[in-house]
């Protein structure tokens, strides 16, 4: 696609970069006080002025009459820059250029004083796109950069760099540009070429190109061509009926109506072609925003048609305010960071609405077992559970054993038909439907006891003891002495580690191995761990003796710490996480009962 518009309007100073005043203010200041780094990393989507700001820096750095770190675009330097034949801007596409070679060839020129001016520019975009030995051939001109040389990498996914690449680099990161700084970009690109548009049209442009300002510019250019030179707002609602995605806002408007197959469907279809998720989820959170304001009584924000207000005013007819908070805060609180290709946090986060939606556990397990047989793990290939990821049942689901081996895949993962993560999260973490443990149990009502046709359910409920017990209705748990005095230590689980990690390296690092209170009282307390190895290792005499020591001062009384290998045990910290889950909570009020004392971890051998 020709980008003659979005080219020809590149900004030519700091202060026409929009949406990006983070940056470019930093980077005015770093000219004005001569602060300017070495090396900077533009991080950020494509379309937000990465390398337009990269070329402006190149630019302002070599102007001989610069202002306030603006350019003047006079002097002989900044027309050389703006007529497009500088010599010391050195741009390398490394999507294009991706080998040793290049680098190589970079750093011997690198060498070389500028040609014209006081500095010399190098602006690879797309760095990601580095072969590792090019990346080691950059880092090593990183390390020693002349003084006369800037390097400028820019890159759409930064998450690929080695950290080495990253840390001799400033960063700064771009984000998408807002849409009254799109809208504004637009209207004065629409002012310079004599395109007469209506703002609304604009403002759909703008809405469209989802924060890319070139996507946005190439759309105007477009539509210019296609309708002329006067711009309805019509002409642009029929050319987007081939280019618009409005996936964001019906997705709102699914977890609205707590329609779980729909939305596990639509946020698929956005996998599946490509697009990018965290775009995705902040677009739903807008559109989510909007329609909180407007069942406020407020206009959105950013200002909307009033096509678009009907359409909110609509959406949000008969929507309690508590609905669109709990969609709110559910998908705003979606942590999309560890892995952007994974859609379980967006599912997760729509489970909840549906959850809040009203629906008791009876319907939704039924709904579960109707709809989503157990095929067991949820998330398919590249869809693996973020590391340290914010959101609880994630955390949990990762410290399952490796012994839980899903059945292959082969259907898309987030396919609801194809037992998308949702249903075992469901099943998993808000109600658990029978215990692992050896304990006696009270029967689960029969809604939930596991069946034949569900053997997928695991047995993980939270401990509600810690930091929800008064949550817990009448009747949920067990009453007999000694299950409340596991559970009474269970509790201090959390102190007690913290004292033996403060004890000793060794003993912290045990009770972090996957472990458990399983027997207490008589003076007594048994932690089964899950490992043989940290079995023994809790068993030898100095260690029990320690954590003996431990175990009494944070309980209070007098008991003997001993260890005991026991394979299916929970994690006392997955519980707690499990135990801290807002789904989970979300549940309890809705009156789901904790049947009893679990493992987080037993997912059942399949
Ligand atoms: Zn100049």
């Amino acid at each position: 696609m020709p980008e003659i518009l979005y080219r020809k309007w590149r900004p030519r100073t700091f202060g026409e970069v929009a949406g990006q005043e983070h940056v470019a203010t930093t980077l005015k200041n770093a000219l004005t006080t001569n602060r300017v780094a070495h090396a900077y990393l533009f991080a950020g989507p494509r379309g937000t002025g990465k390398t337009s700001t990269g070329r402006l820096l190149g630019k302002a750095l070599n102007c001989t009459n610069r202002l306030e770190g603006e350019p003047c675009n006079a002097c002989e330097s900044c027309l050389d820059y703006l007529a497009g034949r500088a010599l010391d801007l050195i741009e390398l596409d490394a999507a294009s250029n991706r080998g040793i070679d290049e680098i190589r060839s970079l750093r011997e020129k690198v060498a070389f004083a500028p040609g014209a001016g006081e500095y010399k520019v190098y602006l690879i975009d797309e760095v990601h796109m580095l072969t590792d030995a090019a990346f080691n051939a950059l880092l090593k001109t990183l390390e020693e950069p002349p003084p006369h040389v800037v390097f400028i990498l820019a890159t759409t996914e930064a998450h690929k760099l080695p950290a080495t690449i990253i840390s001799r680099s400033q960063r700064f990161d771009f984000r998408r540009i807002p849409l009254a700084a799109a809208v504004a970009r637009l209207q004065t690109i629409a002012d310079g070429e004599s395109i007469k548009a209506e703002p609304a049209a604009l403002e759909l442009i703008a809405r469209t190109a989802t924060g890319s300002l070139r996507d946005g510019a190439n759309l105007l250019d477009q539509l210019a061509t296609s309708y002329g030179n006067d711009l309805t707002v019509e002409h642009v609602r029929a050319g987007l009926g081939l280019i618009g995605d409005e996936r964001a806002g019906r997705l709102a408007r699914l977890a609205l109506q707590g329609d779980l197959a729909g939305g596990l469907t639509l946020i698929a279809s956005v996998r599946d072609d490509g697009l990018d998720l965290r775009q995705f989820q902040r677009e739903i959170i807008d559109e989510l925003r909007d329609l909180l304001m407007v069942k406020s009584g407020l206009d959105p924000a950013e200002g909307a048609t009033l096509e678009r207000l009907a359409d909110l005013r609509q959406a949000v007819d008969g929507v309690a305010i508590a609905t669109l908070l709990t969609a709110l805060r559910s998908f705003g609180e979606a942590d999309m960071k560890q892995d952007p290709n994974s859609t379980l946090p967006l599912d997760i986060a729509l489970a909840e609405c549906a959850l809040a939606d009203g629906q008791t556990v009876t319907q939704a397990n039924a709904q579960r077992r109707s709809s989503a047989p157990p095929t067991g793990q949820s998330a398919g290939p590249g869809q693996g559970p973020p590391a340290g990821s914010g959101r609880d049942p994630q955390t949990v689901r990762q410290e399952r054993p490796a012994s839980a081996t899903p059945p292959p895949m082969t259907s898309r993962a987030a396919d609801p038909s194809s037992g998308n993560g949702i249903p075992e999260e469901r099943a998993g973490y808000s109600w658990p439907a029978a215990s692992a443990e050896s304990a006696p149990e009270p029967a689960p009502p029969e809604h939930i006891r596991r069946t034949e046709d569900a053997p997928a359910v695991q047995t993980s409920p939270p401990n509600p003891l810690s930091d929800f017990g008064e949550r817990v209705p009448e009747g949920g748990l067990e009453t007999g002495s000694a299950r409340s005095d596991v559970e009474a230590v269970r509790a201090q689980m959390r102190p007690i580690f913290e004292k033996a990690r403060a004890a000793g390296f060794q003993l912290g690092a045990l009770l972090n191995s996957g472990c458990d209170v399983i027997e207490a009282g008589d003076g007594a307390v048994v932690v089964g761990f899950r490992h043989p190895v940290h079995a023994a290792k809790a068993s030898e005499e100095a260690n029990a003796a320690s954590l003996s020591r431990v175990f009494s001062e944070v309980l209070g009384r007098p008991v003997t710490f001993k260890a005991k290998q026991s394979p299916d045990v929970a994690d006392w910290k997955a519980r707690e996480t499990a135990g801290r889950s807002s789904l989970v909570r979300a549940a309890q009020e809705m009156g789901a009962r904790i049947i009893g004392p679990g493992d987080a971890e037993s997912e059942d051998p399949r």
